[in-house]
């Protein structure tokens, strides 16, 4: 099993300026590499009896893929022979790292779903560079020997895990200094462990992400939602304003870009944080947690445009949804879902199975029967039986339902669907 442990470094004022340095040229060559790729794509598109008139002939070249650019890194040391100060790995792994972003924008991912065209790094854009080839015996109290760079002193703030090798160190320059994420390998300890709960009534939990609540529990629990960035948002806004008065390339400015980016910073790390909170608390309450599937619902999605018989745009409900999707990026319930919460559980031996979130918020939780509701009803009454709760937990305890087979609401229309027939009731 492989574990990503973080540290902060402390680097002599030398190691700083040969770090940033060495930052620099690796973003010449990802430029350059890229560029490459690049016009071999431009000239090389169509086949040689189908080029148009006015297209530059090219010479007949080696298609740069990931191994012929790995090939052009040793005749390029000679030309530059200043890239010999980087150790060989970083700079190799410039090559991988433009062969994976040009690969996904020509043939897409797994999934087959594309990226945009890869784009040249800035200044300041680029900040990452990898060590590999790293033992433990690199590492000794609080230095980490780094290739070609020598001991740098790190803030040992947790154990290193026994047991575990290290394997490679990822540098990475963020807004308040430099930074290193271990990785660490057991073979001993196998990637997925086998955990083997059966979902109970009693040791499961369903949980439904909301807007009152950051999730709703079916025990009838609820975690506020957070509002790190609104919290921000005017400190962030006056020093956005202050920054328009400075002149560009100036001292202040520069200054204001750095409090701006701890800014920034701060918030993903404050929600970060309560994000684990919140999954320890979920898990000390059950051993299986049932989530909606995040694949299947549409939560951040932009409404359909609609259009009048005069071609005129109609109210579509963006402007509520807008205000909906900020509240639930600056929640971050998808990648609380999607990786904080799974990685909680597989650590304490706890399961975490998604359910289609179908129909899960209009159906009573009680009867089963349908209770249609719009996205500004926040409380669920049914006029069959009678139950009365919370929205968001009436559809937690569905969710739990629907995930312990109980409930099977196989009739029910996707979210998309639902929402149209609703904004029509609302409209009519
Ligand atoms: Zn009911």
């Amino acid at each position: 099993m492989k574990i990503a442990y973080q540290y902060k470094l402390l680097p002599t004022y030398e190691q700083r300026c040969q770090m940033t340095r060495w930052l620099d040229m690796l973003r010449a060559q990802y430029n350059w590499l890229l560029g490459e790729r690049f016009d071999w794509w431009e000239m090389n598109r169509c086949a040689v009896n189908a080029c148009p008139l006015t297209c530059s002939i090219a010479l007949p070249k080696e298609r740069p893929d990931y191994y012929a650019q790995k090939r052009s890194l040793s005749p390029m040391k000679k030309v530059r022979p200043w890239y010999k100060e980087l150790p060989c790995h970083t700079l190799q792994e410039v090559a991988k790292r433009v062969d994976l972003a040009f690969s996904r924008f020509i043939q897409g991912d797994s999934s087959g779903k594309r990226s945009g065209k890869p784009r040249f790094k800035g200044k300041g854009r680029y900040r990452t560079m990898l060590f590999t080839q790293l033992r433990s015996e690199h590492i000794s109290s609080n230095r980490i020997t780094l290739p070609k760079l020598g001991k740098v002193k790190f803030i040992r703030h947790r154990p290193m895990p026994a047991g575990f090798a290290l394997k490679r160190a990822l540098v990475t320059l963020k807004a308040d200094g430099w930074y290193v994420s271990l990785t660490l390998e057991d073979k001993r300890v196998p990637d997925t462990p086998i955990v083997d709960v059966e979902p109970t009534e009693a040791n499961s939990i369903g949980i439904d992400a909301g807007l009152e609540y950051f999730v709703a529990g079916s025990d009838g629990s609820g975690e506020p939602l957070p509002k790190f960035y609104r919290q921000a948002e005017t400190k962030l806004g006056r020093l956005q304003a202050k920054r328009e008065h400075r002149p560009k390339g100036s001292k202040g400015r520069r200054k204001l870009n750095e409090r701006i980016a701890k800014l920034h910073q701060k918030v993903a790390r404050q929600r970060q944080q309560w994000h684990y909170e919140v999954a320890g608390r979920l898990l000390d309450k059950a051993d299986v947690v049932f989530v909606e599937d995040l694949r299947v619902s549409n939560m951040a999605r932009k409404n359909k445009p609609k259009q009048a018989e005069d071609g005129a745009y109609l109210p579509n409900g963006q402007a509520a949804k807008s205000g909906l999707n900020k509240s639930f990026a600056d929640a971050g319930i998808a990648g609380f879902l999607t990786n904080i919460l799974p990685y909680k559980a597989a650590k304490a031996g706890k399961r975490v199975v998604e359910v289609s979130p179908a129909g899960t918020s209009q159906h009573c939780a009680s009867c089963l029967s349908r209770v249609p509701k719009g996205l500004s009803d926040r409380w669920h009454d049914c006029p069959h039986c009678g139950f009365s709760c919370q929205r968001d937990i009436n559809s937690g305890i569905l969710i739990k339902q629907v995930g312990l087979g109980i409930a099977s609401l196989k009739n029910a229309k996707s979210r998309a669907n639902r929402d149209g027939e609703a904004r029509a009731l609302c409209l009519a």
